[in-house]
C-alpha cells in the first residue's frame, strides 16, 4: 500500500525526473494576491509567472500545494461530511510549464504517471475535453483512450480563466470510475455529480490571452497548469472509494474517536470526518499566520473551528477536543510541512483557547436552537432573528447554525438574518456617531486585513525558545 506521503513523493520525483524544478508549497495566505482569501490551487504562486510579469530560473515546475477552499469562489465547506471527495484543506499536486511544453507533452506525462508509475487500470479512467478542443481529443485518442470514454464538455468546468482578462484556455479532466456500487454517472451526464466517477486530475491548457472582454488572442508560448488532489489519488491507490478512508485521514479520525471515546464508524461518523477535516484546515491556517477573529480570513478560520467544535459537542465531549489531536496531525504531516511542527505550541494554544471560550456559549446557544426548532419539521424555516441572536449573542457563525439544521431539513431565513444584522449595524453606528471610534475601528481592520493576518511573529518566538 502506498501511503499518502509515498504518493506525494512519487509525484514530485516523477516530474523532477522529467526536468521540473521541485518548488515548495506557498503559504495559504497568498502573498501576491490581496483579492484571494486563501491559496486554492497550485497555480496561485505562479500567477505572475504565467502572465510574464515575473521571471523564475526554471520553465518547468512541480509542487505539492497546500490549498484551502472554505471561502470565496471555491467553497467546499458545505461538502465536507457529505461527499467522499471534498475537504476544506487538501494538497494539490501539480506540474507547470511556463511557455515550455504544451498539450502534446502534458497529456502523455499525466497518462504515463497514472497508468505506469501509479499503475491505475486504464479501463477505469475517463477523460473530458472542452467541446471544441480537437487537439486534446486527438492526443487522448492516440494515447489509447477509447473515444467512448473521451467526453466533450461545453461548460465552464472545462474552460479556465484567470480572471476577466489574462491567460485562459480549455481544460481536460481525468476521472476514475469507482464502480457501480456507488451512485453517480460519467462526466457530462446529469448524474455526474455523484461520487462514482471522481475527478482526480485537471489539466489546464493556457493557450489564449483575454485582452479585453471582446478580444482574445492566441499566446505565442502557451503554458500548462495541472492539479491533482493528493487525497483523491491516494484513495484510488489504496483501493478506497472515500478520501476519508486513506491512511492520513484515517489516523485523524481514529485520534478523534479515541479522544472522544466513541466509535469512529458509528453514530458519530460524520462528526469525526468533519473534525478530521477542520482540524487540518485550522492547524495549517494558524501555522501560516491566520488567527481567529471576527473579520476576513480570521473569521473564516473561526467558522471552521467553531463548526468542528459543535461536532465535538455532538460526540459528547465535555472538554476541548481539537487541541488534543494536534500531535497526531504533526506526526502525520509534519515532515512534509515543517511549519506545522514549528507552530505546534501556538496551534494547540489557539485551539484550546477558542474552544474553551466558545464552549460556554455553544451549550447555551444549542439549547436555544433546540427550543426554537422543537416543533419544526422538514422544510420549515428558522426565523432570521433567531439565527442572528445565535450569531450575535452566542457567537454562532451563520453556517454553523445552517450545518446544525441541515440533517433535519430545516433552513434559515437568510433575508431575516440580513435584516436583523443591518438593523444592529445601524444601531451601532448611531451609538458611535461623533466619537470617531467607528472610523478608527475601520482603519484598524483594514490594516489588519492587509498585514496582521499574514504576518505572524510566532515562528521567531518559537525558534528562540527552541534554542534555549
Ligand atoms: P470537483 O469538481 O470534484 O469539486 P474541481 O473541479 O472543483 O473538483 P479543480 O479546481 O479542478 O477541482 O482542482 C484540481 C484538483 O484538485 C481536482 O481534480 C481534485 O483532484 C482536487 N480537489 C479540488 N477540490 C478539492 C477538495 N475540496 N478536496 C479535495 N480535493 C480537491
Ligand atoms: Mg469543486
Ligand atoms: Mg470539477
Ligand atoms: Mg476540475
Amino acid at each position: 500500500m502506498s501511503s499518502a506521503s509515498d504518493v506525494r513523493q512519487a509525484f514530485l520525483d516523477y516530474f523532477a525526473k522529467n526536468g521540473h524544478s521541485v518548488v515548495e508549497s506557498s503559504p495559504l495566505v497568498p502573498r501576491n494576491d490581496p483579492t484571494l482569501m486563501f491559496t486554492n490551487a497550485g497555480m496561485v504562486q505562479f500567477k505572475n509567472v504565467f502572465t510574464g510579469q515575473e521571471k523564475r530560473p526554471y520553465t518547468r515546475a512541480t509542487t505539492s500545494q497546500k490549498c484551502v477552499r472554505a471561502g470565496g469562489k471555491h467553497n467546499d465547506l458545505d461538502n465536507v461530511g457529505y461527499t467522499a471527495r471534498h475537504h476544506t484543506f487538501f494538497e494539490m499536486l501539480g506540474n507547470f510549464s511556463f511557455g515550455d511544453y504544451f498539450k502534446d507533452d502534458a497529456i502523455p506525462l499525466a497518462w504515463n504517471l497514472i497508468t505506469k508509475d501509479y499503475g491505475l487500470p486504464k479501463e477505469k479512467l475517463w477523460v473530458t475535453v472542452y467541446h471544441d478542443d480537437d487537439q486534446a481529443f486527438d492526443i487522448w485518442k492516440k494515447i489509447g483512450v477509447p473515444e467512448s470514454r473521451i467526453v466533450r464538455i461545453a461548460t465552464s468546468d472545462n474552460f479556465w480563466a484567470m480572471g476577466d482578462t489574462g491567460p485562459c484556455g480549455p481544460c481536460s479532466e481525468i476521472f476514475y470510475d469507482h464502480g457501480d456500487k456507488i451512485w453517480g454517472g460519467p462526466p457530462g451526464t446529469p448524474e455526474a455529480d455523484g461520487d462514482r466517477y471522481i475527478e482526480i486530475w485537471n489539466l489546464v491548457f493556457m493557450q489564449f490571452e483575454q485582452v479585453t472582454k471582446e478580444q482574445r488572442v492566441s499566446l505565442p508560448k502557451p503554458s500548462i497548469d495541472t492539479g491533482m488532489g493528493l487525497e483523491r489519488i491516494t484513495a484510488v491507490m489504496q483501493g478506497k472509494h472515500d478520501n476519508y478512508d486513506i491512511d492520513l485521514m484515517r489516523a485523524l479520525i481514529e485520534a478523534s474517536a479515541d479522544a472522544s471515546s466513541t466509535d469512529p464508524d458509528g453514530a458519530h461518523k460524520v462528526s469525526h470526518r468533519v473534525v478530521a477535516d477542520h482540524l487540518r484546515s485550522s492547524c495549517f491556517l494558524i501555522a501560516d499566520g491566520v488567527l481567529p477573529s471576527n473579520e476576513g480570513r480570521g473569521y473564516v478560520l473561526r467558522r471552521i473551528m467553531r463548526r468542528a467544535m459543535r461536532h465535538a459537542q455532538l460526540m459528547g465531549c465535555k472538554e476541548p477536543l481539537m487541541h488534543r489531536l494536534v500531535p497526531t496531525l504533526v506526526s502525520e504531516m509534519g515532515r512534509a510541512y515543517p511549519e506545522l511542527g514549528r507552530a505546534e505550541a501556538l496551534i494547540a494554544e489557539t485551539l484550546k483557547l477558542e474552544e474553551t471560550r466558545f464552549k460556554q456559549t455553544l451549550d447555551r446557544g444549542l439549547r436555544l436552537l433546540d427550543e426554537a426548532t422543537a416543533s419544526m419539521s422538514k422544510g420549515d424555516m428558522l426565523p432570521g432573528e433567531t439565527a442572528f441572536k445565535l450569531y450575535d449573542t452566542f457567537g454562532f457563525p451563520l453556517d454553523l447554525t445552517q450545518d446544525a439544521l441541515r440533517p433535519r431539513g430545516i433552513n434559515v431565513n437568510l433575508d431575516g438574518f440580513q435584516t436583523a444584522m443591518a438593523a444592529q449595524k445601524a444601531e451601532a453606528r448611531k451609538a458611535w456617531a461623533g466619537s470617531g471610534e467607528a472610523a478608527t475601528e475601520k482603519v484598524w481592520f483594514e490594516i489588519r486585513e492587509d498585514k496582521g493576518a499574514t504576518e505572524f511573529l510566532g515562528y521567531d518566538t518559537q525558534s528562540a525558545e527552541g534554542r534555549i
